[in-house]
Protein backbone atom coordinates (compact mmCIF):
# COMPACT_ATOMS: atom_id res chain seq x y z
CA UNK A 1 0.00 0.00 0.00
CA UNK A 2 1.26 3.68 -0.60
CA UNK A 3 2.72 5.17 2.60
CA UNK A 4 0.57 7.96 2.17
CA UNK A 5 -2.42 5.99 2.25
CA UNK A 6 -1.50 3.63 4.99
CA UNK A 7 -0.77 6.59 6.91
CA UNK A 8 -4.38 8.14 6.61
CA UNK A 9 -5.41 4.41 7.49
CA UNK A 10 -3.70 4.34 10.61
CA UNK A 11 -5.05 7.94 11.84
CA UNK A 12 -8.34 6.52 11.26
CA UNK A 13 -8.04 3.63 12.64
CA UNK A 14 -7.48 5.46 16.21
CA UNK A 15 -8.34 8.70 15.60
CA UNK A 16 -11.43 8.47 17.56
CA UNK A 17 -9.07 6.00 20.37
CA UNK A 18 -9.62 8.22 23.39
CA UNK A 19 -7.71 6.31 26.42
CA UNK A 20 -5.34 8.40 28.47
CA UNK A 21 -4.84 12.06 29.75
CA UNK A 22 -3.97 15.26 29.12
CA UNK A 23 -0.22 15.75 30.86
CA UNK A 24 -1.61 18.06 33.91
CA UNK A 25 1.31 18.69 36.21
CA UNK A 26 2.13 21.48 33.53
CA UNK A 27 -1.06 23.37 33.73
CA UNK A 28 -0.85 24.91 30.23
CA UNK A 29 -0.38 21.18 28.66
CA UNK A 30 -3.86 20.45 30.34
CA UNK A 31 -5.54 22.65 27.90
CA UNK A 32 -4.79 21.96 24.88
CA UNK A 33 -7.41 20.16 22.42
CA UNK A 34 -7.04 16.02 23.02
CA UNK A 35 -8.43 15.03 19.65
CA UNK A 36 -5.50 16.28 18.12
CA UNK A 37 -3.68 13.73 15.91
CA UNK A 38 -1.38 14.27 13.34
CA UNK A 39 1.36 11.78 11.90
CA UNK A 40 4.53 12.29 9.62
CA UNK A 41 7.11 10.92 7.90
CA UNK A 42 10.09 12.44 6.34
CA UNK A 43 12.46 10.22 4.43
CA UNK A 44 16.26 10.48 3.75
CA UNK A 45 15.88 12.14 1.01
CA UNK A 46 13.34 14.31 1.90
CA UNK A 47 9.79 12.82 0.72
CA UNK A 48 7.25 13.79 3.24
CA UNK A 49 4.35 11.58 3.36
CA UNK A 50 1.34 12.99 6.11
CA UNK A 51 -1.89 12.85 7.63
CA UNK A 52 -3.93 14.60 10.23
CA UNK A 53 -3.15 17.91 11.82
CA UNK A 54 0.47 18.23 10.54
CA UNK A 55 0.63 21.38 10.98
CA UNK A 56 -0.21 22.01 14.55
CA UNK A 57 2.47 23.86 16.73
CA UNK A 58 3.11 21.49 20.09
CA UNK A 59 5.90 21.90 22.63
CA UNK A 60 9.19 19.18 22.21
CA UNK A 61 9.22 18.69 25.80
CA UNK A 62 11.01 15.50 26.50
CA UNK A 63 11.25 14.89 22.86
CA UNK A 64 14.04 17.47 22.92
CA UNK A 65 16.75 15.44 25.04
CA UNK A 66 18.17 13.36 22.23
CA UNK A 67 19.10 16.96 20.36
CA UNK A 68 20.85 18.18 23.56
CA UNK A 69 22.36 15.15 24.22
CA UNK A 70 23.84 15.69 20.75
CA UNK A 71 24.57 19.38 21.51
CA UNK A 72 27.15 18.45 24.48
CA UNK A 73 28.73 15.28 22.75
CA UNK A 74 29.13 17.89 19.33
CA UNK A 75 30.50 20.20 21.93
CA UNK A 76 32.54 17.87 24.21
CA UNK A 77 32.83 14.67 23.09
CA UNK A 78 31.25 11.25 24.71
CA UNK A 79 34.25 10.64 27.49
CA UNK A 80 33.44 13.79 29.11
CA UNK A 81 29.65 13.44 28.83
CA UNK A 82 29.95 9.75 30.29
CA UNK A 83 31.65 11.70 33.32
CA UNK A 84 28.55 13.32 34.09
CA UNK A 85 25.78 11.28 32.48
CA UNK A 86 25.68 7.78 32.04
CA UNK A 87 24.15 5.00 29.21
CA UNK A 88 22.60 2.62 31.73
CA UNK A 89 18.19 1.86 31.65
CA UNK A 90 16.81 3.05 35.12
CA UNK A 91 14.17 0.70 34.72
CA UNK A 92 12.12 3.84 36.24
CA UNK A 93 9.74 6.59 35.11
CA UNK A 94 11.20 9.80 33.19
CA UNK A 95 11.22 12.00 36.53
CA UNK A 96 12.22 9.32 39.10
CA UNK A 97 14.65 11.03 41.67
CA UNK A 98 15.75 7.68 43.52
CA UNK A 99 18.60 6.82 41.21
CA UNK A 100 20.59 9.67 41.53
CA UNK A 101 20.85 8.66 45.43
CA UNK A 102 21.82 5.31 44.71
CA UNK A 103 25.72 4.20 44.33
CA UNK A 104 27.86 6.67 41.54
CA UNK A 105 25.28 10.13 42.07
CA UNK A 106 25.53 10.10 38.29
CA UNK A 107 22.44 10.32 36.26
CA UNK A 108 21.30 6.79 34.48
CA UNK A 109 21.57 8.05 31.13
CA UNK A 110 20.41 11.54 29.08
CA UNK A 111 16.77 10.43 28.63
CA UNK A 112 15.38 11.01 32.06
CA UNK A 113 14.91 14.22 33.63
CA UNK A 114 18.00 13.84 36.14
CA UNK A 115 20.07 13.50 33.19
CA UNK A 116 18.89 15.48 30.64
CA UNK A 117 19.35 18.50 33.56
CA UNK A 118 22.45 17.58 34.17
CA UNK A 119 23.52 17.73 29.86
CA UNK A 120 21.72 21.69 30.19
CA UNK A 121 23.89 22.23 32.63
CA UNK A 122 26.96 21.46 30.38
CA UNK A 123 25.89 24.03 28.00
CA UNK A 124 27.86 27.00 28.08
CA UNK A 125 27.02 27.95 31.72
CA UNK A 126 28.82 30.99 32.19
CA UNK A 127 26.54 32.38 29.29
CA UNK A 128 23.20 34.66 29.79
CA UNK A 129 20.11 32.48 29.52
CA UNK A 130 19.14 34.27 26.27
CA UNK A 131 22.70 33.51 24.97
CA UNK A 132 22.02 29.73 26.01
CA UNK A 133 18.68 29.59 24.33
CA UNK A 134 20.19 31.48 21.09
CA UNK A 135 22.47 28.86 20.75
CA UNK A 136 20.23 25.83 21.94
CA UNK A 137 17.50 26.60 18.81
CA UNK A 138 20.51 27.54 16.43
CA UNK A 139 21.17 23.43 17.06
CA UNK A 140 17.59 22.55 16.90
CA UNK A 141 16.96 25.14 13.84
CA UNK A 142 19.97 22.76 12.00
CA UNK A 143 18.17 19.40 12.01
CA UNK A 144 14.53 21.35 11.42
CA UNK A 145 15.90 23.11 8.65
CA UNK A 146 14.22 26.33 9.75
CA UNK A 147 14.40 28.76 12.45
CA UNK A 148 12.29 27.15 15.65
CA UNK A 149 10.80 29.44 19.06
CA UNK A 150 9.71 28.69 22.41
CA UNK A 151 6.48 28.31 23.35
CA UNK A 152 6.52 31.12 26.43
CA UNK A 153 3.69 30.16 27.94
CA UNK A 154 4.02 27.09 28.39
CA UNK A 155 7.90 27.51 29.12
CA UNK A 156 6.39 29.71 32.08
CA UNK A 157 3.98 27.02 33.47
CA UNK A 158 6.42 24.51 34.01
CA UNK A 159 8.77 26.92 35.72
CA UNK A 160 6.31 28.19 37.93
CA UNK A 161 5.36 24.81 38.99
CA UNK A 162 8.33 22.14 38.46
CA UNK A 163 9.14 21.37 42.17
CA UNK A 164 9.49 17.77 41.41
CA UNK A 165 12.62 18.93 38.63
CA UNK A 166 13.66 21.54 41.25
CA UNK A 167 13.92 18.62 43.57
CA UNK A 168 16.43 16.49 41.27
CA UNK A 169 18.36 19.44 40.40
CA UNK A 170 19.00 20.67 43.73
CA UNK A 171 20.04 16.98 44.59
CA UNK A 172 22.27 17.15 41.45
CA UNK A 173 24.01 19.71 43.19
CA UNK A 174 24.46 18.40 46.53
CA UNK A 175 26.16 15.53 44.56
CA UNK A 176 28.27 18.28 42.73
CA UNK A 177 27.15 16.40 39.44
CA UNK A 178 25.83 19.93 38.51
CA UNK A 179 28.48 23.00 39.84
CA UNK A 180 27.43 26.31 40.24
CA UNK A 181 24.04 27.58 40.35
CA UNK A 182 21.21 25.62 39.34
CA UNK A 183 18.65 28.06 38.44
CA UNK A 184 19.60 29.01 35.11
CA UNK A 185 20.48 25.16 34.05
CA UNK A 186 16.77 24.78 34.47
CA UNK A 187 15.57 27.13 32.53
CA UNK A 188 17.32 26.30 29.74
CA UNK A 189 15.94 23.04 30.65
CA UNK A 190 12.29 24.27 30.67
CA UNK A 191 13.49 26.36 27.76
CA UNK A 192 14.18 23.34 25.30
CA UNK A 193 11.27 21.02 26.50
CA UNK A 194 9.08 24.81 25.21
CA UNK A 195 11.01 24.78 21.57
CA UNK A 196 7.67 24.66 19.38
CA UNK A 197 7.84 22.24 16.25
CA UNK A 198 4.91 20.43 14.67
CA UNK A 199 5.17 16.35 13.22
CA UNK A 200 6.49 17.59 9.92
CA UNK A 201 9.38 19.42 11.76
CA UNK A 202 9.78 16.35 14.31
CA UNK A 203 10.00 14.19 11.15
CA UNK A 204 13.02 16.05 9.34
CA UNK A 205 14.84 16.20 12.55
CA UNK A 206 14.68 12.33 13.01
CA UNK A 207 15.13 12.25 9.11
CA UNK A 208 18.49 14.30 9.68
CA UNK A 209 19.65 11.37 12.49
CA UNK A 210 18.45 8.69 9.93
CA UNK A 211 20.29 10.19 7.02
CA UNK A 212 23.51 10.16 9.41
CA UNK A 213 23.74 14.05 10.82
CA UNK A 214 22.95 14.98 7.20
CA UNK A 215 19.76 17.01 6.64
CA UNK A 216 17.74 15.60 4.45
CA UNK A 217 18.52 18.28 2.08
CA UNK A 218 22.10 17.66 2.60
CA UNK A 219 23.84 19.74 4.95
CA UNK A 220 25.57 18.45 7.58
CA UNK A 221 24.45 18.73 11.29
CA UNK A 222 26.49 16.58 13.43
CA UNK A 223 29.06 13.51 13.02
CA UNK A 224 27.93 10.31 12.54
CA UNK A 225 29.64 8.79 15.77
CA UNK A 226 27.13 11.37 17.51
CA UNK A 227 24.19 9.91 15.69
CA UNK A 228 25.26 6.47 17.25
CA UNK A 229 25.70 7.60 20.57
CA UNK A 230 22.61 9.61 20.59
CA UNK A 231 20.64 6.14 18.67
CA UNK A 232 21.73 3.68 20.90
CA UNK A 233 20.53 5.67 23.93
CA UNK A 234 16.99 5.87 21.96
CA UNK A 235 16.93 2.31 22.14
CA UNK A 236 17.99 1.68 25.26
CA UNK A 237 16.45 4.48 27.53
CA UNK A 238 14.14 6.76 25.40
CA UNK A 239 10.98 4.67 25.81
CA UNK A 240 11.95 4.92 29.68
CA UNK A 241 10.65 2.46 31.67
CA UNK A 242 8.68 0.71 28.55
CA UNK A 243 11.81 0.75 26.79
CA UNK A 244 12.10 -2.88 26.57
CA UNK A 245 8.98 -3.99 25.58
CA UNK A 246 9.18 -1.06 23.14
CA UNK A 247 12.42 -2.73 21.17
CA UNK A 248 11.02 -5.98 21.39
CA UNK A 249 7.70 -4.50 19.47
CA UNK A 250 8.64 -1.71 17.62
CA UNK A 251 11.90 -2.11 17.06
CA UNK A 252 13.51 1.53 16.37
CA UNK A 253 15.03 3.93 18.09
CA UNK A 254 12.02 6.64 19.50
CA UNK A 255 11.48 9.59 22.20
CA UNK A 256 8.33 10.57 23.27
CA UNK A 257 7.77 13.94 25.46
CA UNK A 258 4.30 14.68 27.44
CA UNK A 259 2.72 17.09 25.16
CA UNK A 260 1.97 13.72 23.36
CA UNK A 261 4.39 13.78 20.49
CA UNK A 262 6.64 10.73 19.76
CA UNK A 263 9.32 10.52 17.02
CA UNK A 264 11.11 7.39 15.56
CA UNK A 265 14.48 7.35 13.56
CA UNK A 266 14.73 4.04 11.07
CA UNK A 267 18.76 4.59 10.25
CA UNK A 268 19.22 4.53 6.35
CA UNK A 269 15.43 5.08 5.44
CA UNK A 270 13.13 7.82 7.62
CA UNK A 271 12.16 9.86 10.54
CA UNK A 272 8.49 9.54 11.83
CA UNK A 273 6.58 12.25 14.39
CA UNK A 274 3.10 11.34 15.85
CA UNK A 275 1.49 13.87 17.99
CA UNK A 276 -1.86 13.12 20.30
CA UNK A 277 -2.13 15.04 23.34
CA UNK A 278 -3.26 12.26 25.73
CA UNK A 279 -0.96 9.98 27.22
CA UNK A 280 -0.35 7.11 29.32
CA UNK A 281 1.39 6.53 32.95
CA UNK A 282 4.67 6.54 31.01
CA UNK A 283 4.15 9.50 29.60
CA UNK A 284 3.82 8.19 25.96
CA UNK A 285 1.02 9.35 23.76
CA UNK A 286 -1.42 6.70 23.41
CA UNK A 287 -2.29 7.14 19.74
CA UNK A 288 0.79 7.57 19.05
CA UNK A 289 2.32 4.00 20.56
CA UNK A 290 -0.65 2.37 18.04
CA UNK A 291 0.13 4.92 15.23
CA UNK A 292 4.15 3.91 15.26
CA UNK A 293 3.43 -0.13 16.36
CA UNK A 294 1.41 -0.37 13.21
CA UNK A 295 3.58 1.92 11.10
CA UNK A 296 6.63 -0.69 12.62
CA UNK A 297 4.81 -3.79 11.33
CA UNK A 298 2.97 -2.52 7.93
CA UNK A 299 6.45 -0.80 6.50
CA UNK A 300 8.41 -3.21 8.03
CA UNK A 301 10.88 -1.07 9.94
CA UNK A 302 11.81 -3.44 13.03
CA UNK A 303 15.50 -2.68 12.34
CA UNK A 304 16.24 -6.55 13.67
CA UNK A 305 13.73 -7.81 11.24
N1 LIG B 1 9.15 19.08 30.70
C1 LIG B 1 8.78 17.78 31.15
C2 LIG B 1 9.34 17.48 32.53
O1 LIG B 1 10.45 17.78 32.80
C3 LIG B 1 9.26 16.76 30.16
C4 LIG B 1 8.91 15.34 30.58
C5 LIG B 1 8.54 14.44 29.44
O2 LIG B 1 8.21 14.89 28.33
N2 LIG B 1 8.54 13.16 29.70
O3 LIG B 1 8.68 16.94 33.38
Amino acid sequence: MKTELLLKEIHERYRSFNEGKLANYIPELAKVNPNLFAISIVTTDGEVFEAGDSQQLFTMQSSSKPFTYAMALSAFGRDKVREKVGVEPTGTSFNSIVEIEANTHRPYNPMVNAGAITISSMLSPEKSLEKRREEMLKFFGSFAGHELSIDETIYQSERSTAFRNRSIANLLRHFQVINGEIDGSLDLYFSQCSIQVNTRDLATMAATLANGGVHPSKYKVIDRDTVSDVLSIMLSCGMYDTAGEWAYQVGFPAKSGVSGCIFGVIPGKMGIAVYSPLINEHGHSVRGVKALQDLSYELKLHIFR
